[in-house]
């Protein structure tokens, strides 16, 4: 195989990725090095919905694992990804010592998580950096705008990709079909057609719904979750007439959203650790019944010359009272009289945060990941009957972050799972930049991609279910209900009280450290797809 190269006559990739959130900047920033080394026509398009300079400017402090940061930190020969990390390890704080309390205040467990990259290595221990969901996406953003100052990399704003056009005549490329802005029920294409389409356009992925959950080889992959209830919006089991109404059925039950029972309100309160007389530990108290759980992280981040802290705190609870409540005072009050009588510090926190700024957010998720599509026109002549008139099986649509599947927030992982997404479809997209045996006019080779593709989906399943399997382990845990929680409090907790934590600390970094896909029998390096090559450039840095 020889690798394609700008000199060589034949036609390159051409990639659009749809969604500006972290997914889909972390998406065109790791396919930008292959742009400039001629492997993929430039530039890489991203449509999106929104208006940049508006959204994706939230305050609130969120958690991103250093899986998902390591790709860019060892792209030491690409500015833009040095210059996205510097800007984020500036922005953010590495979260050192943690521990689960229960109400009273006593605490369950502490443990110590890495605070550099040498306890990284040392102890093959991820490090969680905490910093404002805007300092995340600005420093995406300002690796993006260096990438568009040079070519490889083109913002679309304000662009709604409503689906893509199955008309195509072309063996596999097609092109995205654009909401016309001035009349809402006509979609115009793009300008120009595409191989792979990354369609990171979040949790109500358009792309998902219409060409997710056809994968007919192996149907629906359950990833874990098949004890849960079932989906919200779906018909219930048993009610399909026929065998294609089941398909359907089937497919809508693979892409849809199911409700996880609790409301997460989060807020960053203006308070340090000092005025609060605590040190730096981060805590979460895990209650009993109604789904009660409180956390807190100190963040320090840079204002100007400054530095600001704030203590980031969520609180979940299953109350439908306090999430219909529509007045955000008389809201944080239920809350406090809801955690009436937990230790300290917890009300002097919450009372400390502005009412107004307190989110409140379903917690919601997919039941199953989407596999990409490798045979779209397939998936179109299964839709409508008919297939689009070329020869080839259609472009790749890829999903990335909450549109390949949106996760329940109890482990805060979205932003990781999406970031190490983008990284691990760059390196398949990478292998199948060669030129193409079967057809010479290609420099890149759709059968090997597909091929690639089916693999990456393989190895992004195994870690998903890591965290799945993790998932139900904390909401047993930490928001136990029914006579579940009435076992914890009598039983387990005392027991956990009394184990040295000389040994329930091991076990909690055993338990983190499986939640991120590191087993004893996968590394980071294949948390991250990386191969000998990879790990080799790796070890030298
Ligand atoms: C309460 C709560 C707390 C959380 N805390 C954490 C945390 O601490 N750490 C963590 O890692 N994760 C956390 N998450 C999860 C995290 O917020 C998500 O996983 C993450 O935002 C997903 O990013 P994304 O880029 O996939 O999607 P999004 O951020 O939703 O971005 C989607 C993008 O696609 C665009 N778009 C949508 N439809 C179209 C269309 N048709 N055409 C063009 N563009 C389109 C949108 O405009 C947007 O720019 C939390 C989630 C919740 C609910």
């Amino acid at each position: 195989m020889t690798t394609a190269s700008q000199s060589l006559p034949g036609e390159r990739l051409r990639v659009a990725v749809v969604g500006g959130g972290c997914a889909g900047l972390s998406s065109a920033l790791h396919l930008a090095p292959l742009v400039e080394k001629g492997l993929l026509a430039s530039p890489i398009d991203i449509y999106t919905h929104d208006n940049p300079s508006m959204s994706h400017q939230r305050d609130i402090g969120v958690g991103v694992w250093s899986t998902a940061l390591d790709p860019f930190r060892f792209e030491q020969d690409r500015p833009s990804h040095q210059l996205a990390y510097e800007s984020l390890i500036q922005a953010g704080t590495w979260v050192t010592n943690v521990g689960y309390r229960t109400p009273d205040g006593s605490w369950l467990m502490k443990s110590h998580l890495p605070s550099n990259h040498s306890e990284v290595d040392q102890r093959n221990m991820p490090a969680l950096l905490f910093l404002r969901e805007k300092d995340l996406w600005n420093s995406l953003s300002t690796a993006v705008h260096w990438e568009q100052q040079r070519g490889m990399i083109q913002i679309h704003a304000q662009q709604k990709v409503t689906q893509l056009w199955e008309q195509s005549t072309r063996p596999f490329s097609t092109h995205l079909m654009i909401e016309n802005q001035k009349n809402k029920d006509l979609s115009l294409p793009t300008e120009r057609d595409y191989h792979v389409i990354i369609a990171a356009d979040g949790t109500h992925s358009l792309l998902r719904q219409q060409y997710g959950g056809h994968d007919v080889e192996r149907r629906v992959r359950l990833t874990g979750t098949g004890a849960l209830p079932m989906p919200l919006d779906i018909p219930a089991e048993g009610q399909h007439a026929s065998a294609a109404d089941w398909n359907e059925m089937q497919r809508q039950t693979g892409i849809g959203l199911q409700d996880r029972h609790y409301t997460v309100y989060r807020g960053n309160a203006p308070l340090t650790r000092e005025e609060m007389g605590l040190d730096d530990t981060s805590f979460q108290t895990w209650g009993t019944g109604n789904s009660m759980r409180f956390a807190t992280v100190p963040m320090v981040y840079p204002v100007g010359n400054r530095k600001e802290e704030r203590q980031v705190w969520f609180i979940t609870c299953d109350d439908p009272e306090i999430a219909q409540e529509t007045n955000p005072i008389k809201r944080r009050d239920m809350l406090l009289e809801k955690f009436h009588g937990w230790h300290d510090p917890i009300r002097r926190i919450v009372e400390a945060t502005d009412p107004n700024e307190i989110l409140a957010d379903r917690a919601i998720a997919h039941r199953y990941a989407t596999s990409p599509v490798l045979n779209f026109n397939h998936v179109v002549e299964k839709m409508r009957g008919i297939r689009p008139p070329n020869s080839g099986s259609g472009p790749f649509i890829i999903f990335v972050g909450d549109a390949f599947m949106t996760i329940d927030p109890i482990l805060a992982q979205g932003f990781t799972v999406g970031m190490e997404g983008a990284y691990i479809m760059k390196k398949a997209i990478e292998k199948a930049c060669v030129k193409c045996e079967r057809d010479p006019t290609l420099n890149y080779d759709p059968y090997l991609l597909e091929k690639v593709l089916k693999e990456r989906d393989e190895s992004r399943m195994k870690r998903l279910v890591c965290l799945l399997r993790a998932t139900e382990l904390v909401q047993f845990l930490g928001q136990p209900s029914g006579t579940l929680g009435q076992f914890q409090t009598k039983i387990l907790r005392p027991v956990v009280h009394m184990i040295p934590n000389l040994i329930k600390s091991p076990i909690f970094d055993r338990v983190l450290k499986y939640s991120l896909g590191i087993t004893p029998f996968r590394t980071v390096a294949d948390v991250h797809g990386n191969d000998e090559d990879d790990t080799s450039k790796i070890r030298k840095i």
